[in-house]
């Protein structure tokens, strides 16, 4: 009687997802670089809207990028994002009006805003 008790043991349990793992993303994994050229940020405080969780605006009321290397005097930042981080980054990116934040693929190095 006891020889099946260890075939009933913590068996996989189906058609339960985990909550973030995209199945069918051929892309999932893949990383990128938000570079952040920080003297020409004017604090219009767009990033910060569209991104609060990266985007800050600090006391010489201009951005900081949260949680990001610190380059160049504090000129550059720049952060390492994941694919489910892309799209507000994008956003964020896109709604600044000085295009001061810009996104490479980590991987190829190409710039994709
Ligand atoms: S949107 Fe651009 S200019 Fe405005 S605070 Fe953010 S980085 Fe600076």
């Amino acid at each position: 009687m006891t020889e099946h008790e260890h075939e009933a043991v913590q068996q996989p349990v189906q058609g339960q997802k985990p909550e973030h793992k995209e199945e069918s993303a051929p892309v999932a994994g893949k990383r990128y670089k938000v570079i952040f050229e920080r003297p020409g940020c004017i604090g219009a405080a767009a990033c910060a809207a569209v991104a609060p969780q990266f985007w800050e605006i600090v006391s010489d009321g201009k951005a900081d990028l949260t949680g990001a290397k610190r380059l160049q005097n504090n000129e550059i930042h720049e952060l390492e994002i994941d694919e489910k981080d892309l799209a507000v980054m994008k956003d964020a990116a896109e709604a600044c009006p000085v295009t001061v934040i810009h996104i490479e693929d980590k991987k190829t190095g190409k710039r994709i805003i």
